[in-house]
């Protein structure tokens, strides 16, 4: 290799340096890439410079031209005699929306209205939802109707079974990004993979552990995770009970929905407060490398120390 080049990582390949581990997350193919932490320490700190200028830095010449040699060879980083025509990635995040994403869970004692609860979303433009429900058969098709051409963009479920086909389902309405059906007997997908069936339980008022299935490696949670929690972040919640919170598992309760406006919620400082608490902030997370495509949703608190903490540990951290 040419080593009067400078060795840069393609925009697209983010670099972050956790206490255990070291990662390039690949937000173009969406893949993450474990990496010597030194190595990306070395690239970060020696930016712009030569490669033989940052080997002579390194102390070991050798061994840090084979290692960027790999990292060109797998197509993550590439040599230019002109490294200021290449800036990193500009992490800036911004969102025209009031509310982005919200989950509604339901069960057999849900006396709060589905349609209107998803007409207040609609108002406020929101894009994702999520239904979660326990409701034996739910008329899945009369609430895509009832959603029409309107907000959300994208709708998921999970619920554990329907009387209408899920194959007509999921031609009939577009907006369904996915249908999965829990606790049924075996696992099995569509071709397209948009109906799943698993034989995990469906929880309501709880989230998922952090696990690498879960990381979201794309240039839209990388920006948004580096200034917002890419779970709470212009979400909100809606428990089998009506009561409004931030997440499921999260216990402060701001209203009833029906009783109380979404809209009026999401203004409130104290609902907002979970919405910047980006992974910088968090105790536990803060040292770990998987912090930018990490959507976790454990509950948090927020010390006098302006830290936040989770309700319970995470096995993945790194
Ligand atoms: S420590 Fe935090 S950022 Fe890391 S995997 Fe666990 S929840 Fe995600």
């Amino acid at each position: 290799m040419n080593e009067a080049l400078c060795p840069l990582l393609h925009a697209c390949c983010v670099p972050v340096l956790g206490q255990r581990r070291a990662l390039i997350c690949d937000t173009q193919r969406g893949v993450l890439v474990e990496v010597p932490g030194a190595l990306l320490r070395l690239l970060e700190e020696h930016r712009g410079l030569s490669l033989g200028a940052i080997g002579a830095a390194s102390g070991h010449p050798e061994a840090v031209t084979a290692a960027i040699r790999r990292l060109v060879d797998e197509d993550l980083a590439f040599l230019t005699a002109h490294p200021e025509r290449f800036p990193a990635l500009d992490r800036s995040w911004r969102s025209p929306a009031p509310l982005l994403r919200a989950i509604l869970e339901r069960d057999a004692g849900s006396r709060w209205s589905l349609e209107a609860a998803l007409a207040e979303l609609a108002a406020l433009r929101c894009r994702h939802v999520l239904i979660r429900t326990r409701e034996p058969r739910p008329a899945v098709g009369a609430v895509m109707a009832a959603i029409g051409a309107r907000h959300p963009l994208t709708v998921d479920w999970q619920l554990l079974d329907t009387a209408e086909d899920p194959a007509a389902l999921l031609a009939s309405w577009p907006k369904i990004s996915s249908l999965v059906f829990h606790e049924a007997d075996g696992v099995e997908a569509s071709a397209d993979g948009r109906a799943r069936w698993t034989t995990a339980p469906l929880r309501l008022g709880a989230v998922a552990p952090a696990s690498l299935a879960g990381m979201a490696v794309n240039v839209e949670t990388v920006c948004e995770a580096t200034h917002h929690h890419p779970f709470f972040n212009r979400m909100v919640t809606v428990s089998a009970d009506g009561r409004l919170r931030n997440g499921p598992s999260t216990p402060q309760v701001f209203g009833r929905i029906g009783e109380t406006a979404i809209a009026e919620v999401i203004a409130s400082p104290a609902f907002r407060a979970l919405w910047d608490a980006h992974r910088g902030r968090i105790e536990d997370c803060r040292g770990c490398a998987y912090r930018l495509v990490c959507t976790d949703g454990r509950a948090l608190s927020l010390g006098e120390d302006g830290v936040f903490r989770a309700e319970r540990g995470c096995a993945l951290g790194g």
